[in-house]
Order: structure tokens, then sequence, then C-alpha cells
């Protein structure tokens, strides 16, 4: 059942997200109000398949849409060009033609992967994202940032391409490992510190009805988030201004990820931890109060987050700071909280800073995995 619609306002472009429990079987019915080409093909992963896969396809058929599927398996590693490059013989194989749709069902990685052979397959195809992830249904699914990963960045080969619509059904967390909605609540409490006060005085009020997943907890969190992500994406579809502040922990996580060659940390504890070392450094110069400082490193604290130690150390995450060709103008960009529900974007961070950030950081113990 649809509970909510959050509209995503992009002119001809414009797509809304549909919010509910219980959702399947209205999913075709949707497809074709959308006008969804009845050749669809469901794209997920190992994980999600053996849940969800078989009664969507059945539920489709019913309504006469003929599908099928490509399962891959789990895990940041597969947002490559390799893996797009095998997705798409596997389209040509099997006479996928330009009119035909595209369901991401999954999570992050699925949705990005997909997303990003949707926007070059025929030159762009119709797809829709059905996030299964609490990081997903709050974040990644919304917006119609798609990419693949390169060896020398994170997202670095993508594009803008925004589907057709999104469709969040909350009853597919009840299967998500519990490692996974620690992820989500790395975006979460992003989106509080960057753009909200009262959605970060709600997680800490309700931290543990959210790990819980308590649907009202849930429902509030997610609403938000979606309506925050909808907003900035309509001011600023391509990132050429405020959208730049979704980016917060994202400096350093991103390292964080590539130091741990993308799966020993993934990527909402990489942002866990990257808001940890990016607040750090606005309290040192002096941006942030130590009053609120406190107040985000608490919270983060109370998080039960489990990084196993693996290839994770200080210097691989220095060299993977230095290594990352995401510049602007050869400067690191940082966004800088100055108070709960603000932030600033800084390209002048001295490195010698961003390096005591992360000695900070490792000096944490949520790092060294004794939690
Ligand atoms: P993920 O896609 O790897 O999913 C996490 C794990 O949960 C996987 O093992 C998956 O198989 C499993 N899983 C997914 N749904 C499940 C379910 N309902 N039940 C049981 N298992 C399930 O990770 P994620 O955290 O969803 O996404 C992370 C990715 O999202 C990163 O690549 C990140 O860069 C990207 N991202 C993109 C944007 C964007 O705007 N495009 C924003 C934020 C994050
Ligand atoms: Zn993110």
């Amino acid at each position: 059942m649809i509970q909510r619609q959050i509209d995503v306002a992009l002119g001809e472009r414009s797509y809304p997200i549909y919010v509910g429990t219980s959702m399947t079987t209205s999913f075709a019915p949707t497809c074709q109000q959308h006008g969804v080409p009845k050749r669809i093909v469901i794209i997920t992963d190992t994980n999600i398949a053996p849940h969800y896969l078989k009664p969507l396809q059945q539920h489709l058929r019913h309504f006469q849409f003929d599908v099928s599927s490509i399962v891959i398996p789990p895990g940041e590693r597969q947002k490559s060009l390799q893996r797009a490059n095998a997705i798409f013989t596997e389209l040509l194989k099997s006479n996928v033609g330009r009119k035909s749709a595209l369901v991401a069902l999954g999570g992050g990685v699925i949705g990005d992967l997909v997303g990003f052979v949707a926007a070059a397959y025929h030159r762009g195809v119709t797809y829709i994202q059905a996030p299964t992830t609490l990081l997903s249904q709050v974040d990644s699914s919304v917006g119609g940032k798609v990419a693949v990963n390169h060896p020398l960045g994170k997202n670095m080969i993508g594009a803008f391409y925004q589907p057709k619509f999104v469709w969040i059904d909350i009853d597919c967390l009840r299967t998500l490992p519990p490692r996974e909605i620690v992820c989500g609540l790395g975006e979460i409490v992003k989106y509080g510190v960057i753009l909200d006060a009262e959605l970060f005085a709600y997680i800490e009020t309700n931290l543990d009805r959210i790990l819980q997943l308590d649907n009202e907890a849930v429902m509030h969190v997610q609403g938000r988030c979606c309506e925050m992500k909808a907003h900035i994406t309509s001011e600023d579809e391509r990132e050429t201004g405020i959208r730049v502040i979704l980016n917060y922990g994202h400096t350093v996580g991103h390292a964080l990820e590539a130091a741990g060659n993308f799966t020993t940390v993934k990527h909402g504890e990489a942002v866990l931890m990257g808001m940890i070392a990016e607040t750090y450094i606005a309290r040192q110069m002096g941006m942030v109060s130590p009053e609120v400082h406190e107040r985000i490193v608490a919270l983060i604290r109370r998080i039960p987050l489990r990084v196993r130690k693996g290839s994770l150390t200080l210097a691989r995450v220095l060299q993977a700071m230095k290594h990352d060709k995401k510049t602007v103008d050869g400067k690191k960009r940082f966004v800088l909280p100055v108070r709960l529900g603000e932030v600033q974007i800084v390209d002048t961070v001295e490195p010698s800073l961003i390096n005591a950030s992360l000695r900070h950081l490792f000096a944490e113990k949520m790092v060294t995995g004794k939690r």
C-alpha cells in the first residue's frame, strides 16, 4: 500500500517517490500509469533475489509484462565497468531493445550500477529505482546520480540520469543485516547535520527505535531525508551548487572506503567515520562550537559501528586521500558544519590538519574494531 508520495520537481523529468508497506501488489499498475515499456529486466543481487525477485516477477507477469532478470554477486566491487559491460552483453544477447525498462532492485550498489547501465544502454532506457536498503531508501535512490567506480577513484565514471519513479517498500528492511541499518544511519545523521537540526534531535531521541526498525520512526526519518534529497535535486540537479553539501563526511569517507579496498569499510560506515574526522577539522578551524562538535560525535558513538581492521591503516587512508582524483582546482573540498542544520564549503583545509583529523579518528575506538 502506497502511504506517501514525495515529488522530485525537475520539469519534464519530474518523478515521484512512492513510499509504503506491502507494495508489491501495486507495482505493475504504477508501471502502467507511468507508461513503462512492457519489456522489463529486473537487475538485483544474490542476497536480495531469494526474498523479492520471484514475487515481483510473478506479479508483473500477471499484468502481462514481459519480464526477465539478471542476478549479480553483491558488494561494492560490482560497481565496476567490467560488471556494467557484462550486463550490456547480457542485455544485447537477450535482444533487449530501446523500448525496455530496467528495474534496480537492491541497495545503493545495484541502484548506482543499474542507473549507469540504463543511462548508457541504447543511449538511455527507462529505469526504476526499487531500493531495498535503509541507505538507498533515504538517499542513493533519489536524485539520479549514477556511477561505477574506477581503480583511481570512487564514482569516477557516471552520469546524471533520473529514474521514472522510485519505489520504496519499507518491509524490505526486515531482511536487512543489522550492519546495513548502521550504514543507513550514516546518511540519515548527515542530513540532520547539514540541513535539519530537528531531524538531528529526533535521531538523538529515537536512535534505538530506528535501530530496531520501528515502522513509525523509520517512516519519519526516511520521509524527511527523501524530502530534503528531492528538494536539493530540484534546486541543483547537476551538483554545481547546493548539492555539494550532501558530501559532508564523504571526503574522508571515500578515502576510508578506498583504503579498505571497498570491502573492509562499507559506504555508510565510512560516512559515519568521515563525519567524525571532518567535524574535528571544523572544530580546529574554529567553525563549530565545542558543544555542537560533541553532540555530533556523541550521537555517532552511540551507533553500533563495527569495522574490522583488515587493510585499514592510517598510512593507507593518508595515501588514499592523496591519490583521490576528486579535487577542485587541485584542492580538497570539505563540507564542514557550522551549527546543526548548517554547513559551509571549505577549500582551504591545511594538509597537516587533514592528517591530524585522521590520527584523531584512528584514536577513536570504533576504527580499531574493539567494540
Ligand atoms: P549495498 O547496495 O552494497 O547493499 C548492502 C548489502 O545488503 C548487500 O550485501 C546487499 O546484497 C544486501 N541487501 C540489500 N537489500 C537487502 C535486503 N532487503 N535484505 C537483505 N539483504 C539486502 O549497499 P548500500 O549501503 O545500499 O549502498 C552503498 C552504495 O550507495 C555505495 O556504492 C555508495 O557510493 C552509493 N551511494 C550513492 C548515492 C547516490 O546519490 N547515487 C548516495 C549515497 C550512496
Ligand atoms: Zn553517501
